[in-house]
This record gives C-alpha cells, structure tokens and sequence, in this order.
C-alpha cells in the first residue's frame, strides 16, 4: 500500500500545456503574420455545453489564438450548421473546427453527417473518420482530445518532474515507453475508449478493452499496471480491483445527487493501492480542453508545413 500516490494534477498540467502553446503561438504569428484560429459551433443553450464552450474559447484567447463561432437556437436546422460547418472549412483563418456535442434531438441522428462534413485537416477533436483511421493505421492525423490529454497524464505518471512546479516544461514530459505494461481501458466508445486503447498499443503497453459485457472486471482490472476508466458510472472501480502501484485515470464525469461532481473510480478505496492518480475534477478533464488548442496548434503548422 502506497498512502500518497503521485497525483497527477490535470489542471497544473494543462497551465503547463498552455504556456508552451502560447509560446508557439507568439512566434508562429510572428512569422506567418496571422495566430491560429479555432472555430467553433454551438447549437442550442445546454448550460453544460455553453459552460464547455465558454472555456475552451477563453484558453484558446488565452493561448494568443483567433476564435470565431457560429451560435445557433435549439432548433435549427441540419442545413444551417452544415453551412456553418462549410464556412469554417472554407475560412482561411480558421485551422481547427469544434462541432460541441451533444446536438439538440433534430440533429442528433445526424450527428456523424454533420462531423464527416468538417474537413479531417482542421477536425481539432479528431472524431472524423480519416483521422480515425489514420490513428488506426498508426500514422499522423490528429486525435481526439481526451485520449490525448489522458496519454499525456500518463506521461507524467512515469516521468520524473515536480508536479505543481511553474519551473516545468512541457518538452521535459517525454513519452513514456510501455513496453511490457498491461494496460486495462473500461469503456469502448469512439469518444475516449477505442481512440485510448489504440494510443496505448501505439506505445506497446498490452491492452484489454473491457465494456459492459466483460464478465470478471474486477479480476481482469487486478492484472493491469494502467488502468483507464471511461464508462460514466461513479465509484465502478473499487480499491480492492487496482493492482499495488498501478497508475489509475479516471476520465469518468458523473454528478452526484448533491450537485458534486465524482469520477467512475472509488477515489479513497485506490488511492492507497496506486503509484499515481487522476483527481475528479481535476485531472483528465482540464486536459481535454487544452489538447483541443494543442491540436488547433498542430492543424496550422500542419497546414502551413512548418
Ligand atoms: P459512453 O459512450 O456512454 O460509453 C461508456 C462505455 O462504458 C461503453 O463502452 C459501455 O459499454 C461501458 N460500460 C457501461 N457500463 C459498464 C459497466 N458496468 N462495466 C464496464 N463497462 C461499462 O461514454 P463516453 O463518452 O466514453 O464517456 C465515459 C465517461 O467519461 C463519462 O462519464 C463521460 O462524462 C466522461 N468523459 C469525460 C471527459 C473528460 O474530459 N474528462 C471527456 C469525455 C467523456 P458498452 O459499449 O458495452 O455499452
């Protein structure tokens, strides 16, 4: 039993994050006469996800970054945001494009239409198809945004660095090598699950997706040295399940009955058994929102070719 794990702190780590983008950013824009731009669309006035939006646009500003955004009513039309979707592909200025989800119920069935419809060179959440496929291939393309940030925090987990230190680079944060780790990712969606399984295996770690018909989860978490747990069940993955000295990301986001917001890991249970731990809040969730900037960041230099 270890009684404090490393707590890998998503929000230090996404200011981290931040100030290398911004640095980039600055000089990018010195040279190329023009900062990145994100754009974004929100449909309907989900508090949630203006909330979201809201925050994801201020840490763009923040990063030096353009941000434009096309805000439409609960009920508009398919055509009204494909046409939004069509401006932000032909704009210039714009290099990664945000469709937020979930759609209003309209445009819900036509959800993949419509992100099929951004072109896969500025599709800053890496949802599209080619980009998926090319994540599948194991080539370039950019990647969905919280697998993203939840490889970085495992970076952290094996890297040597102070966490909360202002003295932290992003660059001395390198890719851990997973050779010879088994990792378990409980959840198998095309949001998180599926994308962080194949990121886990691009970097060798041994890898079980479970889902809600693996039958002896707690047995088959017990045997992994990672263990993802991206299901939205609160409190799914007790203490007794983790491994001693596993790292443990929590992506879960549930809301208790009194208003709190609790991960899908029974934090206190395992806590004591883990060498490293993702906090809720706090933890994946900051670093989803920052990794959508980094991949409006990669798009640019992408598309300028530097
Ligand atoms: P999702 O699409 O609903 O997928 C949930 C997955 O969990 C499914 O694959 C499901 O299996 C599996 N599952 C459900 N009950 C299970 C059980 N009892 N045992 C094992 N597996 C079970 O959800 P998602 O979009 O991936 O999101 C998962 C969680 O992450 C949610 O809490 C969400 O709010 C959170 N999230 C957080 C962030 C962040 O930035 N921190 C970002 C995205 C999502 P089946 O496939 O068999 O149904």
């Amino acid at each position: 039993m270890n009684a404090s794990p490393k707590l890998l702190d998503g929000r230090w780590l996404a200011g981290v994050v931040e100030r290398e983008i911004a640095q980039e950013v600055k000089s990018l824009a010195a040279k190329y006469g023009r900062a990145p731009g994100l754009g974004v669309i929100l449909v309907g006035a989900n508090p949630a996800s203006q909330a979201y939006v809201g925050n994801k646009e201020k840490i763009a500003k923040r990063c030096g970054l353009n941000t434009f955004d096309f805000r439409f009513p609960e009920e508009a039309s398919f055509e009204q945001v494909e046409a939004a979707v069509q401006a932000f592909n032909n704009d210039q200025k714009v290099d990664g494009i945000l469709l937020q989800l979930p759609l209003p119920t309209q445009l819900a069935s036509r959800q993949n239409v419509l992100l099929d419809a951004i072109s896969p060179a500025k599709d800053a959440d890496g949802l599209h198809p080619e980009n998926q496929g090319l994540l599948m291939r194991g080539e370039g393309g950019l990647r969905s945004c919280t697998p993203l940030g939840a490889m970085k925090l495992i970076d952290l987990a094996y890297s040597s660095v102070e966490i909360g230190s202002e003295a932290v680079q992003f660059s001395q944060i390198g890719a851990a090598d997973l050779s010879g780790k088994r990792a378990i990712v409980i959840g198998r969606s095309i949001l998180v699950g599926k994308p962080l399984a194949l990121l886990l295996l691009a970097r060798n770690a041994t890898v079980t997706m479970a889902h809600s018909k693996s039958p002896k989860l707690a047995d088959l978490t017990a045997q992994a040295d990672i263990v993802i747990a991206a299901v939205g069940r609160p409190g799914l993955v007790r203490g007794g399940w983790i491994k001693p000295g596993a790292v443990v990301i929590d992506v879960g986001i549930n809301r208790t009955q009194d208003g709190k917001l609790t991960g899908d890991v029974a934090y206190d249970e395992a806590a004591p058994h883990c060498a490293a731990i993702t906090p809720v809040p706090g933890g994946v969730g900051p670093m989803t929102v920052v990794m959508l900037v980094y991949n409006t960041l990669q798009a640019f230099r992408i598309r300028i070719k530097e």
